[in-house]
């Protein structure tokens, strides 16, 4: 038996007498859950089985599986983070830009909800042997209310202890300088494993040779148009409103590229009653949307205002965005509300 055949079952020994997590009862005893914690702790077999038992009483207790983001259903497209397809081996794709989500203001509580919501669904579209996941972040339109520091900690926290060696790769584009100045206070709690899954794109040439390095043509096509759609100031109705099909079948889709949408999204509520007990969701307007539960949004006068503050200081901020590759081109302060607690430990993971 070779050395890390007899790590793993050394920590299943360790931990098959744990009581089954209701609704999730194949998690514990898996393989692939029990290779990942290791993994993530160097093979270090009683550092896996701590941090193993901790994310099963995590998954007891706040029982990710079934968790649906209350922001949004309650306004439609609170966050805009949601899957859109799969790149060329089969991992999700998960696409966030910061013009679409209607939140102003967005605390660690909200975000970890709905990238809880996202990820567990997009488990659920993974193919066997496949088990981490591709994040596009967006950055037009990120203002510090939108996404900073303690809210990104927050969120990697999460990921970082309970769903490890899930992250494939993350790709960042149209950075301006508030994600400049929250990269620059993130790096530092990240481990070199995650820095290394991280590419900060800042040439449009570099942007679509990775997208032709990773994702198939259907997807890297669909990219290229959600993005420079996302870019227009005024946000066109049809792309604030993300989760709408859209009138023409041949106009551009927001909710994602053809074959996740003919797949997912078309077939809904067919994947739900043939696949009852975890058909893959996807965003939740979407779902809402599908199943004719989206009501109209309220959205109040102090919110138009808000958010019209908001997309003009993201449009002075992205009008500052330069495909320098000098990093400290521009400064921006942080302030203390925003920024990671000094205590805080580095992130495994
Ligand atoms: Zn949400």
């Amino acid at each position: 038996m070779g050395d890390k055949d007899k790590q793993i079952s050394d920590l299943r020994s360790r931990v098959m007498w744990l009581d089954p997590i209701e609704g999730d009862e194949d998690f514990i005893k898996q393989d692939e859950t029990l290779v990942r914690y290791l993994k993530s702790r160097d093979w270090n077999v009683d550092e896996a089985e701590k941090m193993l038992k901790r994310t099963v009483e995590y998954r007891r207790q706040t029982r990710p599986m079934e968790l649906e983001c209350s922001w949004c259903h309650e306004k439609a497209g609170y966050h805009s983070m949601r899957q859109v397809g799969f790149d060329e081996v089969g991992r999700p794709v998960i696409y966030s830009n910061f013009s679409q989500a209607a939140a102003c203001r967005s605390t660690v509580e909200d975000a970890i909800a709905h990238c809880t919501y996202l990820i567990e669904n997009a488990k659920r579209s993974m193919k066997p042997g496949i088990s981490s996941w591709v994040f596009i972040m967006d950055c037009t339109g990120m203002t510090m209310q939108a996404c900073n520091p303690k809210l990104g900690y927050g969120v990697t926290q999460v990921m970082a202890n309970h769903y490890p060696e899930r992250l494939g790769l993350v790709i960042c584009i149209n950075h301006n300088p508030v994600f400049q100045g929250v990269w620059r206070a993130m790096k530092l709690f990240l481990h070199p494993n995650t820095l290394a899954k991280m590419k900060l794109i800042r040439s449009k040439r570099k942007v679509v040779s990775t997208f032709q390095k990773y994702f198939p043509d259907e997807l890297v096509t669909w990219l290229r148009e959600e993005i420079k759609l996302n870019k227009q100031k005024p946000l066109p109705t049809f792309q604030a409103e993300f989760w709408k099909r859209p009138s023409r079948k041949s106009d551009h889709d927001p909710r994602g590229c053809p074959s996740y949408v003919e797949q997912y999204l078309e077939n809904y509520e067919g994947n739900t009653f043939s696949n009852k007990h975890s058909p893959h969701k996807p965003h939740p307007n979407i779902v809402d949307s599908i199943e004719g539960r989206l009501e109209r949004t309220i959205v109040t006068q102090d919110e138009v205002v808000a958010r019209l503050r908001a997309q003009e200081e993201a449009g002075r901020l992205d009008e500052m965005n330069s495909d320098a590759e000098d990093e400290s081109a521009s400064e921006i302060e942080i302030s203390k509300e925003f920024q990671i607690p000094k205590d805080a430990s580095k992130l495994f993971t």
